[in-house]
């Protein structure tokens, strides 16, 4: 069962290419850059590390970063303690740790990074091209078969908060069942990526009260599948707003609330079995839990006051 179960979270979670019918956890992520669609696929011209996961591993590797640019060399101490950190907290909250290493590959320039996610990730020209200015994304390493992690380190104010936000992206296709809503997925990563690694942006829940007061947020319960997360025009009032719900989320219900939906095995459909299992553990439906957001983060900040 455990191969069986492996098998499918890999082939459900390679890339985010738009061949995949729900590429749920493999929606692109930035939290400073907002998305724009290249009408010109770059002609790849840098000479890729393309491999450079592709040889022996020691008997305890957990991951593997590789600068696959001259300028993303500076920074791959800092992915590898960003990723062994979140690996071994994912491994106690969440029970799962990887068994082959995951790969993290490290580019500096949009076009290195587009050229990467189609040698490395095996993404279509276009599919890449489109996500070229995000600051990272999770799939397969190609050459290995491995779950691996791309960052476009250009995008992003914090390269261990981007890559911190990632990795729970990987332990989700093996812990969820099925079908948790992508604003519960992407909760989960900005949450984790903000506790391990603090805050690239301190002022974030000031900046969602006034987002929010302007009517720029988008309403939970119309982020369901990850095409909705692709389609944002401002993706970043999600960001904000998803990992407020996660937070808003322990409060309410406790630590272990999140993991515990995560694994529900019971929730196999996002648009009907999720909203069950979120009421037995919050007392709301998700609207009404959006509705407390706004509330929550205005306490937050008269607290901190
Ligand atoms: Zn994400």
């Amino acid at each position: 069962m455990l191969a069986i179960a492996i098998a499918i979270s890999v082939a459900t979670n390679c890339g985010g290419d738009e061949a995949v019918e729900a590429p749920r956890a493999s929606a692109p992520d930035t939290a400073t850059i907002r998305p724009t669609v290249r009408t010109e696929t770059p002609v790849p011209t840098a000479t890729l590390n393309v491999a450079g996961c592709h040889s022996p591993r020691r008997a305890d590797e957990r991951y593997r970063v590789v600068a696959q640019d001259e300028g993303a060399q500076d920074y791959v101490g800092a992915v590898e303690a960003a990723l062994a950190k979140a690996i071994e907290h994912a491994g106690s909250v969440y029970g799962w740790t990887p068994l082959e290493p995951i790969c993290a590959h490290l580019f500096s320039h949009d076009d290195s990074f587009v050229q990467g996610l189609q040698q490395v990730a095996a993404l279509s020209p276009n599919f890449a091209a489109g996500i070229g200015d995000r600051g990272g994304i999770n799939g397969v390493d190609s050459h290995t078969g491995n779950d691996a992690i791309f960052l476009n380190l250009s995008a992003v104010r914090s390269v261990p908060f981007i890559a911190t936000h990632e990795y729970p992206h990987i332990v989700q296709g093996y812990v969820e069942h099925g079908a948790a809503p992508i604003w519960f997925l992407e909760g989960i990563s900005e949450w984790e990526a903000g506790r391990l690694q603090g805050d690239p942006n301190p002022t974030w829940i000031s900046s969602f009260v006034e987002i929010a007061h302007a009517g720029g947020e988008p309403e939970l319960s119309r982020l369901v599948n990850g095409h909705q997360w692709l389609e944002l025009n401002e993706p970043v009032p999600a960001y904000f707003k998803v990992r407020l719900a996660l937070m808003y989320l322990e409060r309410i219900a406790g630590p272990e609330a999140a993991p515990s939906l995560l694994r529900d095995e019971n929730i196999v459909d996002p648009l009907v079995d999720f909203e069950p299992a979120f009421r037995i553990l919050t007392g709301m439906t998700v609207d009404e839990f959006d509705d407390q957001l706004l509330p929550f983060a205005e306490e937050l900040i008269a607290g901190s006051g």
